[in-house]
């Protein structure tokens, strides 16, 4: 008997349903910051008693900048370490700077050595241990025509903000930038930056980056977006932060009420794993999104923090959610100290390829690398076209199924 359609489209399903069953079993183990706003909660508290603060002091995004964490002193009152730990962040910490939002820190389950958000902000002996790479991959330096400009696109460029975070990620590409001081771009700086763009009527897109530009005041950021904003030939506006993730008591009414005045005005941030999306990151999220300002995700694919198909998975389906739309998946840099973090590029691809297909198409970001000297964003897809013809091309399905399929010459539509 040849089967129906409706019963060769149920095969199909079945076989769909089959084809992830894998990941709904894994789904249910990997835990977004709602599945633990219990045990987070506990740590808040212990943290607010240590620290001597109020349950408004803790949503009050000044309070979280002023007490960030940054000695081991303090850290110890904070959480239970082992003696070991004690001596390794030590050590680390005589090299290199850190410092957490009380925030950021509660979201660590310290019984895991390796827990996703720990190894994102507390310092990890690998940072002295593991060798390579270089201070500035990049050469940021070598691409900075004025004030405190990097250009390497011939219609846009960033405008550093400030060398301020309210967690220095232990991945970071600037590292070379945070120094031992905190230092906000001093307004000279920003306004010849400002006269830059002014004089180049080609840049349409300006990105105004750091550190992290949202550790500035509302009014400093409202002049720094208004000025950019008056500039005629500036098409669309661009803030990079990772307030929402490591500090979201940043994003307010009134922060998202003022640069909903400039649109367009897009937020880039930096989720790089699901148990950073809690009730506090979710919403900063929709305050932003209700401002009509649309949300992207910068994630950096991060060795033992989300080498995993299904975790890039879970937190690009759940930042769906949170109305965060994956715009890229960098791989991570050649960065001094932070080689330990880097992956092969194998796995970028893989993960692209588990993506592709199985889950939305809005859940899907693009794979970049950083080219060196500063050469660009270089997009890197697994191989969906096999072969390339004149009159045909052979292409792979997500399915692994393989099509040839015509590359037809246009006919000269002008000439009916
Ligand atoms: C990443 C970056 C941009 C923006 O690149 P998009 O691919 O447009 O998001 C612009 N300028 C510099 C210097 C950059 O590093």
């Amino acid at each position: 008997m040849v089967p129906t359609k409706r019963e060769r489209a149920l095969n199909r399903v079945a076989r769909l349903r089959e084809g992830i069953s894998d990941f709904l079993e894994v789904r249910t183990t990997i835990r977004t910051g709602f599945d633990v706003v219990d045990e987070t909660l506990v740590r808040r508290q212990r943290i607010l008693e240590a620290l001597g603060g109020t349950e408004k002091e803790w949503n009050d995004w000044r309070w979280q900048l002023a007490n960030r964490v940054r000695d081991i002193d303090t850290l110890v009152k904070l959480i239970d370490l082992e003696a070991r730990d004690l001596g390794e962040i030590d050590r680390v910490s005589r090299k290199y700077r850190w410092a957490v939002s009380p925030y950021y820190l509660s979201l660590i389950d310290f019984s895991d050595r390796f827990s996703p958000v720990r190894l994102q902000s507390i310092p990890l002996i690998a940072e002295l241990h593991v060798r390579g790479g270089v201070d500035d991959p990049m050469d940021e330096e070598y691409t900075n025509p004025a004030g405190a400009i990097t250009r390497r696109y011939p219609d846009r460029l960033t405008i550093y903000a400030s060398n301020m975070c309210p967690t220095y990620c232990r991945h970071c590409q600037r590292r070379r930038l945070i120094g031992q001081r905190d230092r906000h771009t001093t307004w000279r700086k920003l306004e010849e930056s400002i006269e830059y763009i002014r004089d180049c009527s080609e840049i349409r897109d300006v990105l105004i980056t750091g550190g992290d530009p949202l550790t500035r005041t509302d009014s400093d950021l409202e002049r720094l977006v208004s000025s950019i904003r008056s500039i005629g030939h500036v098409e669309i506006i661009r803030i990079g932060t990772r307030a929402p993730v490591t500090m979201p008591q940043r994003v307010t009414p009134g922060l998202a009420r003022t640069l909903a005045r400039y649109q367009p005005v897009y937020v880039n941030t930096q989720f790089n794993h699901p148990l950073e999306i809690t009730p506090e990151s979710a919403e900063a999220c929709r305050l932003l999104a209700d401002a009509g300002i649309p949300l992207g995700n910068q994630m950096v694919l991060l060795n033992g923090i989300n080498d995993r198909c299904s975790v890039v998975k879970v937190l690009n389906q759940e930042l769906l959610r949170i109305r965060v739309k994956p715009y890229y998946i960098f791989h991570a840099k050649e960065v001094k100290g932070t080689r330990h973090f880097v992956t092969s590029v194998d796995k970028g691809i893989e993960i692209m390829e588990f993506l592709r297909g199985y889950t939305s198409g809005l859940a899907i970001p693009t794979y970049v690398i950083n080219a060196p000297h500063g050469h660009g964003k270089t997009p890197i897809y697994p191989n969906y076209v096999l072969s390339r013809g004149p009159d045909f091309i052979t292409i792979r399905t997500w399915e692994n199924r393989v099509f040839r399929y015509p590359n037809r010459r246009e006919v000269d539509i002008r000439q009916f």
